[in-house]
């Protein structure tokens, strides 16, 4: 399987980063991993809008589905008669929002019922269409003053890989599903909330083939924080990589 980074920004995009999206391939196949990335990027690469076949939304905080909108706009307008989208998001009220902001843009969302499909989130398995397969793990990072809401990292499986994909953890590190990351051959953690001398002797317990930082925090930016970087980590035992926008990773 073939992931694109389309965005690898942390909370605010900065000149050189979108917000946090990538675009997992696999055969022909096209799934999205948040949606931080305007719609453009996806057509400035020529990356096939009609083969999406689902989108998946790691927590409700907009630098991880600002993009969803237009991106749900192009599926209704241009993907193949019979084509759907599923939509999986972390909360049932997410999905009646973006249902609500769509009709209020005049797009045909209830004349085309089948071209979308949504679903909410829930922890374990939650989506397997034969080709891929995807596991929620919730993370703690939405427990904040206001409540305490879903937020999940994702162990995604296709053509015999694993990665497991963090989303957005909380600052302590804790709630690193560490277990199921002993099962992935490579993992893609954010960089913003956590503290890298931290999460470095977790990682380095791991039998993990690559590691990737994306969500890039703003410490992180810039070559000489690249060559901090690529300092501390040198010590991992595998592949350990920064992640920028338009990136492609083979696993
Ligand atoms: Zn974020
Ligand atoms: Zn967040």
């Amino acid at each position: 399987m073939k992931i694109h980074m389309l965005g690898t920004g942390h909370g605010d995009p900065t000149p050189e980063r979108f917000n946090t999206a990538a675009l997992l391939e696999t055969g022909s196949r096209f799934y999205l991993l948040d949606a931080g990335a305007p719609a453009a990027v996806l057509i400035r690469k020529n990356l096939p809008m009609s083969r999406l076949r689902a989108v998946f939304i790691t927590h409700m905080h907009e630098d991880h589905f600002d993009g969803l909108a237009g991106i749900l706009k192009f599926q209704l307008k241009y993907a193949p008669e019979n084509g759907t989208t599923e939509v999986w998001l972390p909360e049932k009220r997410a999905g009646k929002l973006f249902r609500t902001l769509l009709s209020a843009a005049h797009l045909p969302i209830d004349a085309m019922p089948g071209k979308l499909l949504w679903k909410t989130i829930r922890p374990g398995f939650f989506f397997d269409d034969g080709f891929l397969r995807m596991e929620a793990i919730p993370t703690r990072h939405m427990h904040i003053p206001e409540g305490h809401f879903p937020s999940y990292a994702f162990l995604i499986c296709a053509e015999g890989r694993k990665v497991l994909y963090t989303g957005d953890l909380a600052k302590d590190f804790s709630d690193f599903p560490l277990a199921r990351a002993s099962e992935a051959d490579s993992c893609i953690c954010e960089l913003t909330h956590i503290r890298l001398d931290s999460a470095l002797p977790v990682f380095g317990s791991l039998p993990l083939k690559k590691l990737i930082f994306s969500h890039v925090g703003n410490d992180w930016h810039g070559a000489e924080a690249e060559k901090h970087f690529a300092e501390k980590t040198k010590a991992l035992p595998y592949e350990t990589v920064l992640a920028h926008d338009g990136d492609i990773y083979e696993f």
